[in-house]
């Protein structure tokens, strides 16, 4: 299919680089454009493959080009997936060029989007496909890219726990996985898309195969993910439709029933999956992950028990509402993958007491709202990141008598800044929490060095005389 076909493959970094591998390896004639050279570009000039450096004209770079594969760098709204959409060039992004590579015995596809809890839940997934035996790994934003995982065979993956972002759907026409989860849709990266409309768009694509007989799952406690789901009921799609709720869920959902994670998919019956106190990191939100993550086990024929197992044996993932520390009687805790205000709530209604480390980049994003909503909880906040003056003139309207500290330096000195002030906020008791409900890009190469720093920081508090 891509044989002597001509692919242009904008974005080199880990999956742009694995893209343009396989593809050369298929006999396409592969061009690589990456803004700047890395490893990864280097790696790949020395095996024989073009690579441009820069940002030259889009109309050069897509003469004579039959696809290309964009990394999420390339919202539409950029000018190389414009002139490509205008020149009827096909445009598709790495996950989907993976379900297009996949060979004969290529693993099965369980997905799950949303705006928040995407890596959560794919981790719980997976954990439990593998309690039910299954080869399995949660890849997407984790692991190795997408287009290495599909051979099958001895020692292939049977089963894939796949996360996707909305950027990737966007970018995907036909990838269908035989179950996709919709967990949640917040206002996050607007800009990219163009507007809520678009983006939640992007989302549903998630639940394609149900127009095909396979399964949507979907959240039920999310009006707008509710009303999407009752949309493909109305329309008598062929495929199964599983909602999940923190609530007693409705014959063929999933849910809660006192302190008991149910499944009534099956018989209408109430089956116990697991106990509240199994699900970890604690909070509401991994509740509903674990729920989500349960209905497309189910929905790929694993056992209740299996599903028990996976969730007891679970590891949490890093930097998401983990405690660093206890020091004093003040509790340090890192959310610092909280980069949108949807997913800081989470953390920030799991506690009382908060000194609030907030700030970085806003993404357009309004943070009024949860502001006004978590400005009960707080008993200090401290500041940073390039959009902090937002975060401030929040706090003045919703929490106008709060002490806040203001840190406006960006040298690697700030995080230490940031927990010396938190420190003086602090009173025991209290819960110091970075849920900083920004992108942490404008001060640090990642969310998870943001959250190392903090970390770090703690660590080097000096520890209270007895
Ligand atoms: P994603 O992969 O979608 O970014 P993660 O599982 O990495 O999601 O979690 C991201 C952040 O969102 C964390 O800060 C976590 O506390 C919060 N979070 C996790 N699950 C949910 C959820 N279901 N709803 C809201 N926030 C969540």
């Amino acid at each position: 299919m891509y044989e002597g076909r001509s692919v242009l493959v904008a974005g080199a970094r880990v999956a742009g680089a694995a893209c343009a591998t396989a593809l050369a390896g298929l006999g396409a004639e592969v061009t690589v454009v990456d803004r700047a050279a890395s490893a990864e570009t280097e790696r790949l000039a020395a095996a024989g493959i073009k690579v441009i450096i820069g940002e030259p004209d889009p109309g050069q770079l897509l003469s004579g080009v039959d696809h290309l594969v964009v990394s999420p760098g390339f919202p539409p709204h950029h000018p190389l997936a414009r002139a490509a959409a205008a020149a009827g060039i096909e445009v598709y992004s790495e996950p989907e060029l993976a379900w297009r590579l996949r060979g004969p015995g290529a693993p099965r596809w369980l997905a799950v989007t949303g705006t928040n809890g995407k890596t959560t839940t794919v981790t719980m997934l997976a954990s439990m496909l593998a309690a039910a035996g299954l080869r399995t790994a949660a890849l997407g934003n984790i692991g190795m890219p997408l287009v290495d995982a599909q051979g099958g065979g001895p020692g292939g993956y049977e089963v894939l726990a796949v996360e996707l972002s909305s950027f990737q759907l966007h970018w995907s026409s036909t990838l269908a996985p035989e179950g996709g989860a919709l967990l949640n849709l917040a206002d996050d990266h607007l800009d990219w898309h163009g507007g809520f409309d678009h983006y939640a768009g992007a989302k549903t694509a998630v639940w394609r195969s149900a127009h095909t007989g396979g399964t949507a799952v979907g959240n039920l406690d999310d009006p707008r993910v509710r009303a999407l789901l009752e949309g493909l009921h109305a329309a008598r799609v062929p495929g199964r439709l599983i909602g999940f709720t923190l609530d007693v869920p409705p014959p063929g959902c999933v849910g809660v029933v006192e302190d008991v994670l149910v499944d009534r998919t099956g018989d209408g019956d109430a089956h116990e999956l697991a106990t509240l106190a199994d699900i970890r990191p604690v909070g509401a939100h991994n509740v509903a992950n674990a729920l989500a993550a349960a209905a497309l086990a189910l929905s790929a024929g694993v056992s209740h028990d299996a599903i028990r197992r996976g969730l007891a044996g679970y590891v949490p993932e890093p930097h998401r509402n983990a405690t660093v520390a206890t020091v004093g009687g003040v509790r340090w805790v890192d959310d610092s993958k909280a980069t949108n205000p949807h997913a800081a709530a989470a953390s920030l209604t799991s506690y009382e007491r908060i000194v609030w480390v907030a700030g970085g980049q806003l993404k357009g994003v309004d943070i009024d709202e949860l502001t006004a909503r978590i400005a009960p909880r707080l008993t200090g906040a401290v500041l940073l990141g390039v959009d902090r003056a937002e975060v401030a003139q929040a706090l003045a309207r919703h929490a106008p008598h709060l002490p806040v500290v203001d840190v406006a330096r960006t040298d690697d000195g700030a995080m230490a800044e940031v927990v010396a002030a938190a420190a003086r906020l602090a009173e025991p008791g209290d819960t110091v929490l970075l849920a900083p409900a920004a992108a942490s890009l404008d001060m640090f190469p990642s969310y998870a060095r943001r959250g190392d720093a903090f970390a770090e920081a703690v660590r080097a508090l000096p520890t209270p005389a007895a």
